[in-house]
């Protein structure tokens, strides 16, 4: 087998910066990193000297086009590709070029993208920005070599009308904001940047079996299908031996990734059947935010050339898990301390527990916003029903920290922190292991796992650009105020631990240890006043409170109009989204399943009459036939009842009246649609049902 060096092909296709400093003139260098690290803005002549030594190497590595990368806001990322050739001279000869105005800005049709009101169709003008913090690289694909440049996105008028320039902002604003926290503790930070790593899960389906599902051509996921035999009841899945096509697929993908400079890590079998994970190492929060879109599109593309669809829906298969990106979190400090370290006795870490505090703090009092920041139409299906993990955003801390802010409560100061003990294991062949001073909770959609949060509820198919700007700026402001308190105090310990406490008393509701799955636990949290915002419109009537209105526009991340575009964009893009899963339910009922069971009706009719002429008892034939005609019946009047909300649906006003209606109309409407349908593909001959079946897509890959 060919063997594969890691260290040799890693960031092979990146435009790194050892290769820059091996590349550009030394006065160069400088220039950009001054530029990248002040934010100042790159003067042409510097630009175009980049750009001609970054042309070069993307050349030599066979590269033919450029494209800026940006995010707008359909959570996927987009670009326009150039070719480096220029104009022919007086001989028609060629030749490539690609100057710093090229690298630094992009005139993409600002018009063509959600823009929430922000763009009409006639101000088409949007600029693409390149943002130095996140390197240049390569793809190699069915189109050749192209030369990537991750930009963000602003209309005309300067609105940013993206993910990451909000993005960006917030990460300003935490640095600064952890900055003067920590240095009010005695130490000398100059800049904090929050470390992301995301896990990501994905479904992986024959091709060939995809193709002949409309539902997940259209839509991504199945909008029919009947339970197979088997589920994942067995828990055979999870962790288990990969498959050989899939482990095929998992090494071509590790190669790319590892290639373009992403540090592919863990990949596992979940616990869906036919549902797999992969995670990176944590990077800096705008460059995970990219490479996460990098892996999302590596694993579709590596997918098709092993034969396979990878599915990256929340709920592609109802009945067994859906899938999520788990989004960890933490903050480090310019000289390497992560703030989310509690060290091995945390009651004596009094930073540690500020922070802590002061981040139970921010998302209890934006829990609402915190969900929001994860809803996507597919993440419906996840949160709200009965899945990993709830709506409700709560925070699991583990027992030793709880029992430290417990001891805050109770008596405003904490003197002891509970130890993690020893794993006895019983047989003198193993060794006994020192355990975790806590265990984990895998139904907490906030988890504390060591020296980081775990935020579980991002939709596997989102960017998860929005947790990481919302979780920046709640937690930047909950350190400032903090800050304010301590450079006013005349005892600084003592003001600490009040302020500890105080966020203890305060907060303390948002903590909870137990099974995040259970109906008390949603009995219990409404007693305790935490918000339950079961689907997408629920929650994204939070981004018109006056608090986050406030709170983004305080912050500078985003400004009450970008904000509100974001609002009108979630909305129109549910609605689009509801209205393309009810036409295609429409489509695959009227034109594929109706006809097949109209023919299925058809052959056991005939069958009935012919055992009965025959002279024979035809009563279990007769028996499936009126079985089969009224489920029939059920399902064209199903299909009536959605053709006809289905178009009220578009008569709706836009924004949340018509985004409530698909989703207390339309979509019950697909159910009933849906139900059955499920029904007939139990009883009907598997040879007349016109697509593959859930135990053919899941079990069959
Ligand atoms: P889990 O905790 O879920 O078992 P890992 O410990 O392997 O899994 O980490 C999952 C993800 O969290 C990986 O992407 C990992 O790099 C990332 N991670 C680990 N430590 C940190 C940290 N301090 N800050 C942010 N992300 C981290
Ligand atoms: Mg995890």
């Amino acid at each position: 087998m060919e063997k594969v060096n890691i260290p040799e092909i890693f960031a092979e296709d990146v435009f790194t910066d050892a290769v820059m400093q091996q590349r550009l003139p030394k006065s160069v260098y400088k220039q950009f990193k001054k530029s990248t690290e002040e934010g100042v803005e790159l003067d042409l002549a510097t630009a175009d000297v980049i750009a001609n030594e970054i042309r070069e190497w993307a050349i030599a590595k066979g590269a033919t086009h450029f494209a800026h990368l940006f995010q707008p806001l359909t959570g996927i990322t987009a670009e326009k590709q150039d070719s480096f050739i220029t104009a022919p001279k007086a001989d028609g000869s060629v030749l490539t070029a690609f100057s710093g105005k090229e690298l630094i800005k992009g005139e993409p049709d600002g018009s063509s993208f959600p823009s929430g009101g922000l763009r009409a169709t006639f101000e088409a003008r949007g600029y693409t920005v390149w943002d130095t913090t996140s390197p240049v690289f390569v793809r190699h694909d069915a189109a050749g070599t192209t030369l990537l440049i991750p930009t963000a996105f602003y209309s005309y008028n300067g609105e940013a009308l993206d993910q990451k320039a909000p993005l960006l902002r917030s990460m300003q604003v935490i640095s600064d904001a952890s900055v003067r926290l920590v240095n009010l503790f005695g130490k000398n930070a100059k800049s904090v940047v929050p470390s992301v790593g995301p896990e990501q899960e994905y479904f992986l389906v024959d091709e060939q079996k995809f193709l002949q599902r409309k539902d997940l051509i259209y839509t991504g996921r199945t909008l029919f299908g009947a339970a197979a035999p088997k589920g994942q009841e067995l828990d055979d899945h999870y962790f288990g031996t990969i498959r050989q096509r899939v482990a095929g697929f998992m090494k071509d993908v590790n190669e790319e990734l590892w290639k373009v400079g992403v540090t592919s890590k863990t990949q596992h079998n979940e616990v869906a059947p036919a549902q797999h994970e992969i995670a990176p190492i944590y990077a800096n929060a705008n460059v995970a935010v990219d490479q996460n879109q990098v892996v999302m599109q590596t694993l579709k593309r590596v997918a098709c050339a092993h034969g396979m669809k990878a599915l990256l829906h929340e709920k592609p298969f109802a009945g067994v898990n859906g899938s999520g990106k788990h989004n960890n979190w933490s903050l480090v400090t310019d000289y390497g301390e992560n703030l989310l370290e509690p060290g091995s006795t945390p009651h004596e870490n009094k930073q540690f527990l500020l922070v802590l505090a002061s981040i139970i703090k921010a998302v209890d009092k934006y829990a609402g916003l915190l969900r929001e920041s994860a809803a996507d139409p597919g993440n419906d299906h996840r949160l709200g029903a009965n899945e990993a993990p709830p709506a409700i955003i709560s925070i699991f801390l583990g027992s030793q920290l709880e029992d430290i802010i417990d001891q805050y409560v109770a008596k405003g100061s904490a003197n002891t922190s509970i130890e993690g003990g020893v794993l006895t294991t019983g047989s003198t062949a193993l060794k006994d292991i020192s355990k975790d001073a806590t265990d984990r909770n895998r139904t907490s959609p906030f988890a504390f796992t060591g020296n980081k949060f775990e935020f579980r509820m991002v939709g596997s198919r989102d960017s998860i650009a929005s947790p990481n700007i919302v979780l920046n700026t709640i937690v930047a402001e909950a350190f400032d105020e903090a800050s304010e308190r301590l450079e006013k105090a005349a005892d600084f310990d003592k003001e600490v631990d009040s302020l500890i406490a105080e966020y203890a008393k305060a907060h303390k509701r948002v903590i909870f240890n137990g099974d995040g799955y259970s109906d008390e636990w949603v009995a219990e949290a409404e007693r305790r006043g935490l918000p339950n915002l079961k689907s997408i419109v629920d929650a994204t009537e939070v981004l018109a409170s006056e608090d986050v209105i406030n709170l983004f526009d305080k912050y500078g991340v985003l400004t009450p109009a970008e904000l509100k575009a974001r609002e009108e964009v979630k909305y129109e893009n549910y609605g689009k989204v509801i209205n393309i899963e009810a036409l295609t339910m429409i489509d695959m009922a009227t034109k594929q399943i109706i006809p097949a069971v109209i023919k299925y009706t058809k052959a056991l009719a005939d069958t009935v009459v012919a055992v009965k002429s025959a002279g024979a008892d035809a009563s279990v034939q007769a028996e499936i036939l009126s079985e089969v005609s009224e489920l029939l019946k059920e399902a064209k009047t199903a299909l009536a009842a959605l053709k006809t909300v289905t178009a009220q649906a578009t008569e709706k006003e836009e924004g949340v009246v018509q985004a409530r209606f698909y989703n207390e109309v339309v979509f019950v409407a697909m159910d009933a649609l849906r139900a059955p349908v499920d029904k007939l593909e139990m009883i009907v001959d598997k040879e007349a049902w016109p697509m593959p079946s859930y135990g053919d897509l899941m079990f069959e890959v």
